[in-house]
């Protein structure tokens, strides 16, 4: 049964999957002197700190993330979700990024990678990132030059707040965290800027549909505790087949039925490995 209001459905609209990053060069210069700072601190050299982490090609398609079996449950239980109070609804998702943190970082120590949380910005209305302007209609952002979560309370969602979604959208931008962290994003812009239209295309639904198979897997961890009703998933999985694709002028996000395909695969398994997007065939990211 589908117990969700018809207009907490039409926010998912709003609620896209916007990755809104800079190009390579200011992405790399901004990750790579805190990582110096951090080396020297602890009188190690990057190289050495990160030995097990595969850069370049490998880090997207070989990551040792994918052997890190099932996504940890961090035991989350944010509580209600109120209508009417932006406190709550910040209290809530700053609950639900910790919640992230302990699945993630845990899986990261599983794969002998180097880790770090983001940064969480909660805003009411639109900023400008370092990664540039708020792109139209999205209401959460992960910029990889400063690792910062932006998410977005509209009235709309204080109006209905909707967990499921927001906890779904939370869970997308910290996969690209994830992506940032483990050199999946570098290697996804350095090969945006040789590449074709369509192959640059490719590059960035491989890179959206992952973030959205890594918020899956969370979703399934959190099933019990966050919770998310199987009806309430299912609903969002429909939304996203039909409408999924329909934010964005172009396909670098990939077609509704694909994007739908991505999370019932993450949800299904929860595990790591089964978001691997970068080693698939172009038919399976179309
Ligand atoms: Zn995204």
């Amino acid at each position: 049964m589908n117990t969700l209001p018809k207009r907490t459905l039409t926010s998912l609209a709003a609620a896209g999957l916007v990755l809104a990053l800079s190009s390579v060069g200011t992405a790399t210069a901004a990750a790579k002197p805190a990582a110096a700072a951090q080396g020297a601190a602890q009188g190690v050299t990057q190289q050495v700190q990160q030995a097990a982490a595969p850069r370049g090609k490998a880090a997207a398609t070989s990551s040792p993330l994918y052997k890190t079996g099932q996504l940890a449950n961090s035991n989350c239980s944010p509580g209600d979700l109120p209508r009417g109070s932006t406190a709550a609804y910040k209290r809530f998702l700053a609950y639900v990024t910790n919640c992230l943190n302990r699945s993630w970082a845990t899986q990261f120590r599983k794969a002998g990678m180097s880790f770090s949380k983001p940064r969480l910005r909660i805003i009411t209305s639109k900023v400008r990132t370092p990664c540039g302007p708020w792109g139209k209609g999205a209401t959460g952002i992960y910029c990889g030059v400063n690792r910062t979560m932006y998410m977005l309370i509209t009235k709309q969602d204080l109006r209905n707040p909707y967990p499921v979604g927001i906890s779904r959208l939370m869970a997308h931008e910290y996969g690209h965290h994830v992506q940032q962290v483990s050199g999946i994003l570098d290697y996804s812009w350095q090969a945006r800027n040789r590449a074709s239209q369509s192959a640059r295309l490719l590059l960035s639904r491989r890179t959206e549909l992952q973030a959205e198979c890594f918020s899956a897997i969370f979703m399934n961890t959190v099933a019990e505790t966050l919770p998310v009703p199987s009806d309430h998933w299912n609903a969002t999985v429909d939304w996203f087949r039909k409408e999924g694709h329909k934010a964005w002028g172009v396909n670098d996000h990939g077609k509704g039925p694909t994007q739908a395909a991505w999370m019932t695969r993450g949800f299904n398994s929860g595990q790591v490995g089964t978001c691997n997007t970068w080693s698939v065939h172009p038919r399976y990211v179309t």
